[in-house]
Parts: structure tokens; sequence; C-alpha cells
């Protein structure tokens, strides 16, 4: 089954065109600038390097329409005509309570979406102009939602709930959601398949740590707690947003700064971090480099993010009544052995092990990196959304893989 993978945002529109039973990817890229001059498309068909298609994107509809069209092209397209796409799978970031999983998109679950606006403003409003684009670029294809909240709904209340008036749930629907629910979902379904062990028997500890970072605790294939809250700024601190920090910090910077409701949100959310803290990047590569000459505030914010990592592995553990794998994904994880190594440190008496020898050789692929006589496994495994969205779509279609 073909399935083409969206994930639409406010001005750019990723695709991954593939096939859901094989994962073989049949082409990639991103519509990006729509609405604004100079707009392109990046096209690159099976792992070739990327052709820059420069064409007017004036809304997401016309966006879709040049996907579609560099998908079909007879230079550089995969297929002969549309009808060789049999779904699409659209990344809807915040489903609210209301989906627990993926489904097939209709009028109601688009109204259903649309209740959910005021929870990510940024998000699934422009989630929701690509799936519109879509029905009319593709009018009879299934289309399907995949939420990265939904995973998490299996998480009892006292996981979710704040300690907040209960009006205040049910005005405004404040709890946690937690997001990256798609990555948790596939890495720990693989690193049950790496250890032989059936997915339900197991409970795993999934640390996704890319430039949005999350750490969930799955007990026999149910989330029942995860880091991010309300929004995707909680829990661990991450490239440029603060993670948990005391709430008080807010109405404290309020007075102290001046600052009102938007400039706080900007500072926690875009100036924070491990960025905000060491003045240096956002990216980890800038961090190890300036950390390795000297740099005390880039070394700092390294040292906290693993500590950060620590405590919620510890905490997770706590919550599940012990552990027996902790799954290491994302862009910093799956390729800095430091990280796997002190997020884990201090953690043999848990019964974590890492085998150094075996961490510091594995980068970007599936890999168990605990010593062999760890009682609790430690992995890398390197995510892939799009095949689990891809995937999801085939299941929800009915296509068993
Ligand atoms: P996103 O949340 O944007 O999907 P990724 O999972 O792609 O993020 O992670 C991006 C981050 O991963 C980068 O900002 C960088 O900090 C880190 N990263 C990527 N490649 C490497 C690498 N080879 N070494 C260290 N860090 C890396």
């Amino acid at each position: 089954m073909n399935v083409l993978v969206i994930n639409a945002g406010s001005s750019s529109l990723k695709y991954q065109f593939l096939n859901a039973e094989t994962a073989a990817v049949l082409a990639r890229g991103g519509a990006e600038r729509i609405g604004l001059k100079d707009a392109f498309i990046k096209h690159s068909l099976n792992g070739a390097d990327p052709l820059t298609l420069v064409i007017d994107l004036p809304d997401h509809k016309v966006a879709v329409q040049a996907v579609l069209d560099a998908l079909t092209s007879d230079q550089h397209g995969v297929i002969k005509s549309m009808s060789e796409i049999d779904a699409v799978g659209h990344r809807v970031v915040h489903g609210g309570e209301k989906f627990a999983s993926s489904v097939l998109i209709t009028p109601e679950v688009k109204k259903a979406i649309r209740s959910c606006f005021d929870l990510a403003p940024l998000h699934n409003p422009p989630n929701m102009t690509g799936i519109e684009a879509c029905e009319e670029a593709m009018p009879g294809v299934p289309q399907v939602a995949v939420f990265d909240t939904a995973f998490h709904q299996t998480m009892p209340r006292k996981a979710y709930m704040y300690a907040l008036p209960y009006a205040l749930y049910e005005k405004h629907a404040i709890r946690s959601y937690g997001f990256h629910g798609t990555s948790h979902a596939y890495v720990s379904q693989r690193a049950a398949a790496v250890l032989h062990k059936p997915y339900e028997s197991l409970k795993i500890i999934t640390c996704h740590l890319g430039n949005g970072a999350s750490i969930a605790a799955i007990r026999n294939g149910r989330c029942i707690d995860t880091s991010m809250g309300l929004t995707p700024l909680a829990g661990i601190c991450m490239g440029t947003r603060c993670g948990d920090i005391d709430p008080a910090i807010v109405t404290f910077l309020q007075e102290k700064e001046g600052l009102d409701a938007h400039a706080i949100d900007d500072l926690l959310n875009k100036k924070s971090g491990v960025m905000g803290l060491s003045g240096v990047s956002s990216d980890f590569r800038d961090l190890y480099a300036a950390a390795g000459e000297g740099h005390k505030l880039a070394s700092l914010a390294l040292d906290m993010f693993k500590y950060q990592c620590r405590k919620y592995i510890g905490a997770y553990a706590a919550a599940m009544g012990g552990v027996d794998a902790v799954v290491f994904t994302a862009g910093i994880a799956e390729n800095t052995p430091d990280i796997r190594l002190g997020a884990c440190d201090g953690l043999t008496y848990m019964g974590i092990t890492i085998d150094a020898y075996k961490n510091n050789a594995v980068k970007a692929r599936e890999a168990v990196v605990s010593t062999d006589d760890s009682p609790v496994k430690v992995l890398v495994i390197p995510t892939n959304e799009e095949l689990a969205i891809a995937r999801e779509t085939a299941r929800v279609c009915g296509i068993a893989i």
C-alpha cells in the first residue's frame, strides 16, 4: 500500500511517499515558504540528493498540487498517476481528549480537530489546512489523521491532572497530554521486537531526544506517564525550551522584567533551553564543540540535560514499579553516545548498565548498548515517524501489516 504522509506547518508542507508494507521510501521532500515569495519544493527520489523546484506557492492547495505533480512528473516522478496513491496519512499535533488512536478523516473528525485548535494554535490550524488541501486535490482517496497526543491518552488521571482548580480542567481542558506519541509508540514496539519479548509484557522508558525532547513510561504496551504536558514546553530542558521550571518564575519575570504573556511565551519557548543557558546554540554538535574548547556554560547545559534525563528515568522506573528497557531515539540520542551514557550514569543500582565500548560504536542504528549482564536493556532505536504514520494509515484503512 502506497501512502503519502503529510506534515503541514504554517508555511511548509513536508511529505514522504512510502510503501507501508516494505517501508521503502519512494520519494520525500517538502514545500517551503508557502504564501511567501521565493517559495520552493525540495524533492528527492529513493534517497538521492534533493532537487530544488522553484515554484510559486500562494497557498497549501497549490503546494499539495505541486507535490502531486512532482510525484507524477515524467522527469522526477515515481508514479504514473495519482491513482497509485492509496491513502494519505496526516500528522496532527493535538487530538485533545477526543482521539486515543488514528482515525479516518470525516466531517465530524474535522470538527473535533478544529475544537482542539485552542490547545495547539500554532500546529492544528496548518494541519487542518493540509488535510483540506489534500481532500480537494485527491477526492476519494482515504485521508487518515495520526495524532501526536493519541498514544498518551492511556495515562491515568493521577498522571495527567494538574493540581489546579478542577473548574479550569472542565472549562479549558487544562491537563497533561504529552507529545511525540507516534515516536514513543514506534520505538517501544521496535525495542520489544529487537529483544524478542512480547510488547505487552514489558516496562519500557523511551527517551525521544531531538530539538523537542520528551520521555515516556510505557507499561504493558500502554503509556502511563510522559514528560511533556499541556504543551510541548514541559519536561526536560530542550534546544530552546526551558522544560520544567518553578511556575512562579513566570509571574516573577512579568513583574521584574515587565514582560507580557506573549514575551514570556517567546522567552520560555524560543530563547531558553540549552541555547538560552549556554548562549552557544540549540544544536548539540555545537555545544559539544564549545564544551571541548572549555566553554563552561556549554558544559553546564550538557550536564543539566543528562541529569534531567536521568531524573526522569528514575522517576518512571518508580512509577512503573520497575523497568525492563530504556530506549534512546531522535537526533540527539541516536547520534550522541555521551548523552546516553550520562543519562544512565549511576543507575547500575537499578540494573541499568551501559557498555561504554558498544555504546561508543552506535550512531543512528538499532542496537542494544547495555552490558550483556545488565538486567535492564538499553537500546538505540532510530525513530521513523513517517513509517509509523504510514502503517497507522494502512491499519485504519483495514490493511494488516
Ligand atoms: P526534531 O525535533 O527537529 O525532529 P531531531 O530529532 O532531528 O529534531 O534532532 C535534531 C537535533 O539532534 C539537532 O539539533 C542536534 O542537536 C542533534 N543532532 C543531530 N545530529 C547529531 C549528531 N551527529 N551529533 C550530535 N547531535 C546531533
